[in-house]
């Protein structure tokens, strides 16, 4: 059997063990090896990175703790309105959403737009239309309700500000800020690689904005001849960068291995920017890197060899 592995994350930021309460710890480190072993349990049956990731990001979506599905941030207006893509690196197919409400899980979507629609990205009123036309599940707006995100809307509308996701409102002074986001990659017996990232973008966000993780080549990629990478941080900024694809053209374009295009681009560029964040990706080999330039990334590990579970 040739070599297999996945990444997953569910955020970035300044995620401090010091601030954080044991039992909550406890709780995200569950949550990303149930999300794990749920991309695992598909790989090691033989089956594909794309099937792999969409089990870990649906896992991630299921779990309040993660900005994502029922975890969702609210808007300025108190929705819940998420963005999501799915790749696969054999033959470069993608699917994305963006600024959906009330679909249980925005990664099913993507996946249904990127194998049943001759499009690559649906947005909003079209996409949920496009759920429903394929009986994709969805909920009531109770479902999405945290009390600690309406919270965390409360305080940000005070601030006049919109926020990314975990943000610690004492930091804010400090200009420390924390993100939210889900995402895994995946290479499977087959050598194919396949990303897939899901989020509820930030906190007290205007209407229509939307973020880095649907937009394929920036939040979101896979291809086959270098990378599967899924990010989370400042949108905007890796908008600015184009940080997935950046990654991969430096890769094939310039020969460079996986850690040292994902150090540059994470550590130096996006750095000289003002942007935070990271990524989570896996080559053609099997290679995996985890590389943020925040405190703190909740992240995670698995190949044959090892399994590896982190936050700060
Ligand atoms: N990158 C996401 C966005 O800007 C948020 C995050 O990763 O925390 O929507």
């Amino acid at each position: 059997m040739k070599k297999i592995g996945l990444a997953i994350h569910g955020g970035a930021g300044t995620i401090r063990r010091s601030t954080m309460s044991r039992l909550l710890e406890k709780e995200y480190r569950k949550g990303l090896e149930k999300a794990l072993k749920s991309g695992w349990n598909v790989l090691e049956k033989g089956g594909s990175s794309i099937d792999a990731v969409c089990e870990s990001v649906i896992s991630m979506e299921n779990n309040p703790l993660f900005n994502a599905g029922k975890g969702s941030v609210f808007t300025h207006e108190g929705k819940n309105e998420m963005d999501a893509a799915i790749m696969n690196g054999v033959n470069l197919e993608n699917g994305a959403v963006a600024g959906v409400t009330g679909i249980k899980n925005p990664i099913l979507l993507a996946k249904c737009v990127m194998e049943k629609s001759e499009f690559s990205l649906l947005c909003g009123k079209g996409a949920e239309k496009f759920a429903k036309k394929n009986k994709l599940t969805f909920e009531p707006k109770e479902y999405f309700y945290t009390e600690k995100r309406w919270n965390q809307l409360q305080k940000a509308i005070k601030t006049g500000q919109a926020f990314l996701d975990h943000t610690n409102f004492e930091d804010i002074k400090k200009k420390e800020k924390y993100y939210g986001t889900v995402g895994a990659v995946a290479l499977d017996s087959n050598g194919n690689l396949a990303a897939a990232t899901s989020t509820g973008g930030m906190t007290n966000k205007m209407f229509g904005r939307i973020g880095d993780s649907p937009l394929n080549g920036i939040g979101n990629y896979a291809d086959n001849n270098s990378l599967a990478i899924s990010c989370t941080g400042s949108g905007e900024y890796f908008i600015k960068l184009t940080v997935a694809y950046r990654i991969s053209a430096l890769m094939t374009y310039k020969k460079m291995s996986l850690k040292k295009a994902a150090d540059y681009v994470i550590n130096k560029k996006l750095i000289e920017i003002g942007g935070d964040g990271g990524i989570i990706a896996i080559d053609k080999k099997g290679n995996i890197v985890l590389c943020f330039n925040s405190e703190g990334m909740y992240r995670g590990y698995v190949n044959e060899k090892e399994k590896f579970v982190g936050i700060y």
